[in-house]
Protein backbone atom coordinates (compact mmCIF):
# COMPACT_ATOMS: atom_id res chain seq x y z
CA UNK A 1 0.00 0.00 0.00
CA UNK A 2 2.69 2.16 0.81
CA UNK A 3 4.79 1.98 -2.58
CA UNK A 4 1.61 2.99 -4.05
CA UNK A 5 1.11 5.84 -2.29
CA UNK A 6 4.16 6.85 -2.44
CA UNK A 7 3.50 7.00 -6.51
CA UNK A 8 0.53 8.69 -6.43
CA UNK A 9 2.25 11.26 -3.59
CA UNK A 10 4.90 12.11 -6.24
CA UNK A 11 3.16 12.10 -9.16
CA UNK A 12 0.46 15.04 -7.36
CA UNK A 13 4.23 16.48 -6.58
CA UNK A 14 5.03 16.49 -11.06
CA UNK A 15 1.38 18.41 -11.29
CA UNK A 16 1.69 20.53 -8.24
CA UNK A 17 5.16 21.66 -9.56
CA UNK A 18 3.87 21.98 -13.39
CA UNK A 19 1.15 24.41 -11.85
CA UNK A 20 3.23 26.63 -10.18
CA UNK A 21 5.19 26.77 -13.95
CA UNK A 22 2.91 27.88 -15.74
CA UNK A 23 1.55 30.52 -12.51
CA UNK A 24 4.85 31.70 -13.56
CA UNK A 25 4.53 31.87 -17.00
CA UNK A 26 1.09 33.68 -16.79
CA UNK A 27 3.22 36.45 -14.61
CA UNK A 28 5.45 36.93 -17.24
CA UNK A 29 3.32 37.43 -19.78
CA UNK A 30 0.93 39.93 -17.96
CA UNK A 31 3.87 42.16 -17.77
CA UNK A 32 3.48 44.29 -20.91
CA UNK A 33 0.17 45.59 -20.24
CA UNK A 34 -1.23 49.00 -20.54
CA UNK A 35 -1.08 51.25 -17.39
CA UNK A 36 -4.76 51.56 -17.57
CA UNK A 37 -5.21 47.26 -17.13
CA UNK A 38 -2.49 47.39 -14.05
CA UNK A 39 -5.50 47.81 -11.21
CA UNK A 40 -6.82 44.28 -12.83
CA UNK A 41 -3.63 43.05 -13.88
CA UNK A 42 -2.44 43.10 -9.67
CA UNK A 43 -5.79 41.58 -8.56
CA UNK A 44 -4.61 38.80 -11.14
CA UNK A 45 -1.32 38.76 -9.38
CA UNK A 46 -2.46 38.08 -5.97
CA UNK A 47 -4.79 35.11 -7.08
CA UNK A 48 -1.38 33.51 -8.96
CA UNK A 49 0.32 34.45 -5.46
CA UNK A 50 -2.13 32.65 -3.35
CA UNK A 51 -2.48 29.57 -5.90
CA UNK A 52 1.32 29.58 -5.58
CA UNK A 53 1.66 29.48 -2.34
CA UNK A 54 -1.00 26.29 -1.51
CA UNK A 55 0.75 24.64 -3.74
CA UNK A 56 3.85 24.92 -2.50
CA UNK A 57 2.54 24.22 0.98
CA UNK A 58 0.88 20.93 -0.65
CA UNK A 59 4.46 19.76 -2.21
CA UNK A 60 5.86 20.37 1.14
CA UNK A 61 3.04 17.83 3.16
CA UNK A 62 3.65 15.63 0.41
CA UNK A 63 7.38 15.15 0.62
CA UNK A 64 6.88 15.27 3.78
CA UNK A 65 4.58 12.32 4.22
CA UNK A 66 6.74 10.48 1.98
CA UNK A 67 9.45 11.18 3.77
CA UNK A 68 7.55 9.79 6.51
CA UNK A 69 6.95 6.46 4.41
CA UNK A 70 10.90 5.97 4.20
CA UNK A 71 11.08 6.09 7.48
CA UNK A 72 8.19 3.85 8.43
CA UNK A 73 6.10 6.15 10.44
CA UNK A 74 3.57 7.32 7.86
CA UNK A 75 0.42 7.17 9.17
CA UNK A 76 1.45 7.81 12.90
CA UNK A 77 0.07 10.21 15.41
CA UNK A 78 2.85 12.84 15.62
CA UNK A 79 1.16 14.21 18.74
CA UNK A 80 0.28 10.60 20.42
CA UNK A 81 1.86 7.87 18.84
CA UNK A 82 -1.36 6.12 17.98
CA UNK A 83 -2.32 4.74 14.16
CA UNK A 84 -4.03 7.58 12.30
CA UNK A 85 -7.45 6.06 10.99
CA UNK A 86 -7.66 4.56 7.27
CA UNK A 87 -10.47 7.45 6.68
CA UNK A 88 -8.94 9.67 7.66
CA UNK A 89 -5.61 9.21 5.19
CA UNK A 90 -8.15 8.75 2.47
CA UNK A 91 -9.37 12.08 2.97
CA UNK A 92 -6.05 13.93 3.77
CA UNK A 93 -3.28 11.98 2.63
CA UNK A 94 -0.57 14.11 4.51
CA UNK A 95 -2.26 14.21 7.92
CA UNK A 96 0.40 14.30 10.58
CA UNK A 97 -1.60 13.80 13.22
CA UNK A 98 -4.77 11.35 14.35
CA UNK A 99 -8.76 13.14 13.99
CA UNK A 100 -8.47 13.44 17.89
CA UNK A 101 -4.91 15.52 18.09
CA UNK A 102 -6.29 17.38 15.21
CA UNK A 103 -9.35 18.79 16.84
ZN1 LIG B 1 -3.15 11.62 18.13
Amino acid sequence: MSEQLKVQFTQRIVALQKRIGAIHRDFAGGRDADWSEQAGERENDEVLNALESEAKIEIQQLSNAITRMENGNYGVCQTCGEDISHQRLQVQPAAIKCIECAE
